[in-house]
């Protein structure tokens, strides 16, 4: 642990905490160690640690587990967690996980039981909605949808839903942009008894852009797969907690579950952190120019990107709790999903893929691709409607993305 006497900055730590050469031949950057097993210095110490990590008995002050097992631990799993703590703001503790679902999945299962309820809020990325409703109702636990954004009706959830043990929020929601008041969430949280945990899925703008455990949020998650990840060639998730106590029994289930990221994607998503905030300002400022020059676009009818927000309660969310506006928009072209597949058949730099927070710029449908699962119903009210295309920027010149979607919005006027 160098560098830990002395706190410096996150932009620094994320370099130098929770690192040291010498335990890697002299190595500046971390190496990989694939073991999938570890060797005792004597059979005390190797009961000992089963011990600590039974939960039998505990640690002394500053002693960690040994290694022993990589399905519980390993060191590049340390290493990337030491990591992201400076990143995220109020973090005391991390788990890295070998998808975003996987960290969503765990975290739940860890800290609800058959006869608790889920309050969330929707629209919610499909793979969360559909973990709520095709498994976790079946299995037992109660999930209570509250549309984003409204906090009356959030504030009604926390406060009336029998066994509320946990309330997921997703914000920005994908892919209207929709934002929730993480900080109302939380004071609602606490005025229950048992308080239920306050989860907030990061994807969109952390950890550059918001901070929810600054809030006085829980939990924080990530699909690392995207912004921290940064290139589109890894699956992650990452769960971080501003209570260690909180994070024992989601380390507990990952060791069960074996879904702890393996030792080469922690090294290569440790290698990508450095840069994250370098990353998502750059997408930032490109979305915003872009996004700010296609408003008035006639193709377009509707845009929904943070700094383009008109109602004024999310005006003031956005300023409460967001600190740039963040890569992704969504447009809603006139032309309805014939105008949006036009569009997407032209681009010629900008490519038709889903996920986001790449350092490319991709453009979906979510209406025919990420969002087709869900009812008609459910789509009108979370308004993903069908000549929505969601977009997210990456680090290219944004001049080249703005003429790619003025050529290909040519085409989508016409039809
Ligand atoms: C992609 C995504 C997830 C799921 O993450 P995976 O890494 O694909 O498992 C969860 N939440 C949000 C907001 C996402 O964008």
């Amino acid at each position: 642990m160098s560098n830990q006497e002395r706190k410096v900055h996150p932009s620094t730590a994320v370099l130098t905490a929770g690192f040291d050469p010498a335990l890697s031949v002299g190595s500046a950057r971390p190496a990989v160690f694939r073991s999938s097993t570890y060797v005792f210095d004597s059979p005390e110490a190797a009961e000992r640690a089963f011990a600590i990590l039974g939960g039998r008995i505990e640690p002394e002050p500053g002693e960690t587990a040994d290694l022993v097992y990589s399905r519980f631990n390993h060191p590049n799993a340390e290493i990337v967690e030491a990591h992201m703590l400076p990143l995220e703001s109020h973090a005391r503790a991390a788990a890295v996980f070998n998808s975003g679902m996987a960290a969503i999945m765990t975290a739940i299962m860890a800290h609800t039981r058959p006869g608790d309820a889920i309050v969330y809020t929707v629209p919610i990325y499909g793979g969360t909605q559909s973990l709520i409703q095709k498994f976790l109702e079946p299995w037992g636990l109660l999930g209570v949808p509250v549309p984003g954004g409204d906090s009356a009706a959030l504030d009604s959830a926390i406060q009336h839903t029998p066994h509320c043990r946990i309330v997921l929020l997703e914000s920005p929601a994908n892919p209207t942009l929709k934002m929730t008041d993480i900080a109302r969430a939380v004071a609602s949280a606490a005025a229950r008894e048992p308080r239920p945990l306050v989860m907030v899925d990061n994807t969109f703008l952390g950890p550059a852009f918001q901070h929810p455990l600054q809030l006085g949020a829980d939990i924080a998650i990530y699909s690392a797969t995207k912004y921290l990840g940064g290139f589109s060639d890894i699956l992650a998730g990452v769960a971080l907690a501003r209570d260690p106590e909180i994070m024992k029994p989601i380390r507990a289930r990952r060791s069960l579950f074996g879904n702890i990221l393996a030792p080469d994607e922690c090294w290569i998503l440790d290698s990508r952190l450095p840069t994250v905030h370098l990353r998502m300002n750059r997408q930032s400022k490109n979305a915003q120019r872009i996004a700010e020059r296609l408003a008035t676009h006639p193709a377009v009818k509707k845009i929904y990107y943070p700094s383009l927000f008109t109602d004024p309660e999310q005006i003031r969310i956005r300023d409460a709790q967001c600190d740039y506006p963040g890569g992704i928009f969504s447009l809603i072209l006139n032309g309805g999903k014939p105008a949006a597949f036009e569009f997407l058949r032209h681009l010629k730099i900008a490519r038709n893929a889903v996920s986001l927070g790449g350092v490319e710029t991709l453009v979906c449908h979510p209406r025919s691709t990420t969002h087709s699962a869900v009812s008609d119903e459910e789509l009108q009210l979370s308004g993903v409607v069908d000549g929505l295309v969601r977009v997210s920027i990456g680090i290219e010149d944004w001049r080249d993305i703005l003429a790619d979607f003025e050529s290909a919005l040519s085409h989508a006027e016409a039809v």
